[in-house]
């Protein structure tokens, strides 16, 4: 078993990378190449905008090299919930984004022609609890009747023809949902960044901004500074660098992935027939989908705490215990892979974008970003270009969280309480 995300291990090397210095100067600083940020160095390019983008490590290998590999569209967190927070109208309004952001993905990949086995197979939500059922068909009603004419929900025969575990008492599938391999997405869209015109320079962490005169910002970085007119952070968790302001309104919280030796045609008929990526309905649930060459890709929240390598085995012991627990017919299947990656949660699992004291940012996708952090950073670029009207989370109110300032140490208490609540309901 090797403690390393089977996405990046796939795919092949970046080749468009830039070595040596930085130039002095380039009309947009992108900060950080996940999806967020090469989407959004894309669209520059593509305008034909002079854009550097600035990479701590390699392109797409943080949360989004390392994450379940599900494209679904919908919101984080249960429609009905978000229609009593937001108002129906605007809890629509979120759910139709994440749909134009798959839409967005999809188109992606066709301009672009890469190569990531993108499928529209379909989200299926699990109810892991009898006591999850009723509130699933409310909700299942409320999503058909205001933005899901297509959803079906499933029970008994139909959802076993799906799923084949006696852990789900019934399961709602949304046709939209769709999946990729992420690493050669993420390669396939720095190459594609690059064509246009997009200088990207990996392995160099900024570690410093300061604004000078005339409004243009100074980039620091142990390869040198360089000088922008606008400057568009999209550092995710940003565990490092000067984003303390960013620091204090997301939650860095530890996700967690195991991978198996490829299934047989037996044992996928006896596990995952349906082939759909799967989510389950508890508050620490599990995430699952099989690959192109037919391996369980098994995640979820085992531990309260940030990746490492020590993090990342210990939690694969947990999930390899929780998928035989799940898939009896998988208990024998070797783990192939093990990895473990850091989300950026905002309280309300809502993403952020705009400005803020003359600099732009997209954060905050909260574990629900592979779909919407493409369109946000492309809605951010033109931001960024000069359009007006195109950022749709413009003006949310992105507050600091109270006895937040930095390091997660209350990571091990959100635990406590999301157990507690999977306990009561
Ligand atoms: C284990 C796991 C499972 C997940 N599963 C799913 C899923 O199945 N479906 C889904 O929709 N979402 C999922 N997500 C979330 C999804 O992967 C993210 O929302 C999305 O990839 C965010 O992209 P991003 O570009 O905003 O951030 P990232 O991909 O985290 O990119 C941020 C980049 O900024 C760089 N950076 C940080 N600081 C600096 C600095 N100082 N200088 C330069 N660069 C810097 C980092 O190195 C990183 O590459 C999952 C996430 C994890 C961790």
């Amino acid at each position: 078993m090797q403690l390393k995300p089977y996405w990046l291990e796939t795919r092949t090397a970046f080749s468009g990378g830039q070595k040596g210095d930085l130039p002095p100067r380039a009309s947009v600083v992108v900060i950080g190449g996940g999806f967020t940020g090469l989407s959004a160095t894309r669209t520059l390019a593509r305008r034909g905008i002079d854009v550097v983008l600035l990479e701590a490590g390699e392109v797409a290998s943080a949360a989004s090299g390392r994450n379940g590999g599900h494209c679904n569209n919908g919101s984080a967190t249960d429609l009905l919930g978000l229609a009593n927070s937001l108002g129906a109208e605007e809890a629509r309004r979120y759910y139709q984004m994440y749909d134009d952001a798959v839409d967005f993905v999809e188109t992606t990949v066709r301009e672009e022609q890469i190569d990531c086995d993108f499928v529209r197979n379909g989200k299926i939500k699990l109810a892991a609890k009898p006591g999850h059922v009723e509130g699933m068909k409310r909700s299942a009603e409320y999503m058909a009747r205001e933005v899901e004419p297509d959803l079906v929900f499933l029970e008994g025969a139909d959802l076993q023809a799906e799923v084949r575990s006696d852990k789900f008492h019934a399961g709602m599938v949304m046709p939209k949902g769709a999946q990729m391999h992420m690493g050669r997405y993420g390669l396939g869209l720095a190459e594609a960044a690059a064509r246009h015109g997009a200088s990207i320079y990996e392995h160099t962490p900024v570690t410093s901004l300061k604004r000078l005169q005339g409004g243009r910002h100074a980039v620091g970085t142990a390869r040198g500074t360089i000088e922008a007119e606008a400057v568009l952070i999209c550092t995710g968790p940003s565990l490092q660098g000067p984003f303390g302001w960013l620091r204090r309104r997301t939650i860095p919280m530890g996700s967690f992935i195991v991978a198996t030796e490829p299934l047989t045609e037996e044992q996928v008929a006896a596990s995952m027939p349906g082939r759909r990526n799967c989510v389950t309905s508890r508050h620490i649930g599990n995430y699952f989908r099989l690959t192109g060459d037919n391996r369980m890709i098994f995640g979820g929240r085992a531990r309260f705490a940030l990746s490492d390598p020590a993090s990342d085995a210990k939690a694969g012991e947990i999930l390899q215990k929780s998928l035989a627990e799940h898939f009896p017919a998988l208990a024998d299947v070797p783990i192939a892979y093990t990895w473990g990656g850091v989300l950026d949660m905002t309280p309300d699992r809502l993403p952020r974008a705009g400005e803020h004291d003359g600099l732009f940012y997209a954060v905050g996708m909260s574990g629900h970003g592979v779909q919407f952090s493409n369109l946000i950073g492309d809605r951010m670029a033109r931001t960024v270009a000069g359009e007006t009207g195109v950022n749709p989370l413009e003006g949310k109110a992105f507050n600091a969280i109270p006895g937040h300032l930095g390091p997660p140490w209350f990571l091990p208490f959100v635990g406590m309480w999301y157990r507690f609540l999977d306990w009561r309901s």
